[in-house]
């Protein structure tokens, strides 16, 4: 089940994003084949990493006070 919406990978166009990179000057989606590619390359110029699925427990769910 996907809780977001589709990004493309900015490489390929056709896979889903799943590395958003941080740039000073806006940002990238890549796909992980595309994210590993250029990897060495953007550890430089890229300020943080956000990996989209990652594969961790879900967080329990807090309730909002209104
Ligand atoms: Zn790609």
């Amino acid at each position: 089940m996907r809780d977001r919406e589709f990004i493309p990978c900015d490489a390929c166009g056709s896979a889903d994003a799943m590395y958003l990179i941080k740039l000073v000057e806006g940002e990238l989606a890549f796909c992980g084949h595309h994210y590993n590619k250029n990897k060495a390359g953007l550890d430089k110029v890229s300020y943080e990493v956000i990996e989209l699925d990652k594969k961790e427990p879900a967080l329990p769910t807090l309730e909002t006070a209104e």
